[in-house]
């Protein structure tokens, strides 16, 4: 599986920020697209643009 993260680390203070963006069930996200989380500590939103690992 290669999807963005339920939730990452907030850029901004640490906390658990989560992801607020629709994400398709039936194929995986394009590279290069943004996703966009929501902070539950500081309520900042930021985008994150998803790259596929490489192998
Ligand atoms: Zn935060």
């Amino acid at each position: 599986m290669r999807n963005p993260p339920e939730s990452i680390v907030c850029i901004e203070c640490g906390g658990t920020a989560h992801l607020i963006s629709y994400l398709p069930e039936d194929e995986p996200p394009e590279p290069g697209t943004a996703f966009a989380y929501r902070c539950s500590d500081c309520i900042d939103r930021f985008d994150v643009v998803w790259e596929e690992e490489p192998d």
